[in-house]
């Protein structure tokens, strides 16, 4: 009963959209190269459990999320895919080898307690190994390879499933001669991983913006993200996407407003001219970031552009619908195929990323 909309504010996704986003990318891709999804932080945004079962349905060859209780998630709910997980924890080990999930080994000492871990359990388990290209993040640099051989060697219950590297900047030409060199210093030590080990571990390296810019850099495996929600971070194939998703709400209420009066928290809303402003059910706590405030967000109500009035707050906010002809109940459009998500982002000074996966877990996802 609590799966019942409670809630005016809901998330529409479109299975099919993302079916068209998954095809499309194949058609970019060598028969040969295996796809791996990122389902991390909710499918961003969109429903973990939903979309890894529909990306069994089409095939998809493997999935990643951050941490090892999205992973359980998944297993839980039936999901059957290998599935890679991105930052796992000393205290999940007990439940990486329950579940059959296959962590990221980033370190000497991640290794190692890993190692010593299966040991104990008389467990082997399948791992990746983050290869630190110029990220300086997580993974291990070039400098940690004779390190990393040494125990790939001594730990024979750890399995290389695949070595991978992640490219840093592959939504902007500025740095294709970076990504270049990543790309280069990638194969380089995983080469000598290989060499050394006497393995031919599955490499990876290109996330959404790497599948369009760098096809000659495929290697066995793409990690796609970004692009299959419908965002093409690149802008150069915007037409070819489809949006996934869309985020609704509906008008509470709709009130004139007098040039004199103000409207929402520290009377930062004015109509200089008086109008009619409409409240509708979404707030920050939804996701709908308060950076979108006095006017710098604006939703869709009948086709037409509502500015945000003033502050969002936490469950609520108001838009001026002064020239649309809206009654109460009328749906409004947060995010759709018809809102650019990335000038809504770029507004705000984020990224589509941040949008997608703020949306709160409160508003319920709908498939279609
Ligand atoms: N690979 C790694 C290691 C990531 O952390 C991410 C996302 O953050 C991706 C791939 C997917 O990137 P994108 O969503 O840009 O395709």
């Amino acid at each position: 009963r609590l799966q019942q909309r409670v809630h005016g504010t809901v998330l529409e996704i479109n299975l099919n959209a993302l079916t068209h986003n998954y095809n499309f990318y194949k058609t970019l891709l060598k028969p040969s190269t295996k796809v791996m999804v990122m389902v991390k932080a909710f499918a961003y945004g969109g429903g973990a459990v939903e979309i890894a079962n529909h990306l069994e349905q089409l095939r998809a060859d493997y999935l990643a999320v951050a941490y090892s209780d999205e992973g359980i998630m998944l297993r839980e709910a039936g999901i059957r895919l290998p599935i890679m997980v991105l930052n796992p924890v000393q205290e999940s080990f007990g439940q990486l080898l329950a579940f059959n999930l296959e962590p990221v080994v980033y370190s000497p000492q991640f290794m190692r307690d890993l190692g010593l871990f299966c040991r104990h359990q008389q467990a082997s388990i399948r791992i990746h190994l983050d290869l630190d290209t110029g990220m300086n993040r997580l993974g291990f640099k070039k400098e940690d390879l004779p390190q990393l051989i040494a125990m790939i060697q001594e730990f024979q219950e750890l399995t290389i499933a695949s070595v991978y590297t992640h490219l840093v900047g592959t939504d902007e030409d500025v740095h294709d001669d970076f990504s270049r060199m990543q790309l280069i210093l990638f194969q380089a030590m995983a080469e000598e991983i290989a060499h050394s080990t006497g393995t031919q571990p599955f490499r990876h390296a290109l996330n959404s913006g790497g599948i369009i810019r760098f096809p000659d850099y495929q290697f066995d495996m793409v990690r796609l993200g970004i692009g299959l929600y419908g965002v093409e971070v690149n802008g150069r194939y915007d037409t070819s996407l489809k949006s996934i998703s869309s985020l609704k709400t509906t008008i509470s209420q709709i009130k004139s407003i007098a040039p004199d009066e103000s409207v929402g928290y520290g009377r930062k809303g004015i109509l200089p001219k008086g109008g009619k402003i409409a409240t509708i059910a979404i707030g920050y706590a939804d996701g709908y970031d308060r950076r979108f405030s006095n006017g710098v967000g604006f939703v869709l109500i009948h086709g037409k552009k509502a500015p945000v009035v003033g502050n969002v707050c936490m469950d609520m906010c108001m838009v001026d619908v002064t020239d649309i002809d809206a009654q109460e109940g009328d749906e409004v459009i947060i995010y759709g195929p018809d809102i650019s998500l990335k000038a809504l982002a770029n507004a705000i000074g984020t990224i589509p990323y941040e949008l997608l996966t703020n949306i709160s877990t409160r508003v319920k996802r709908v498939y279609y």
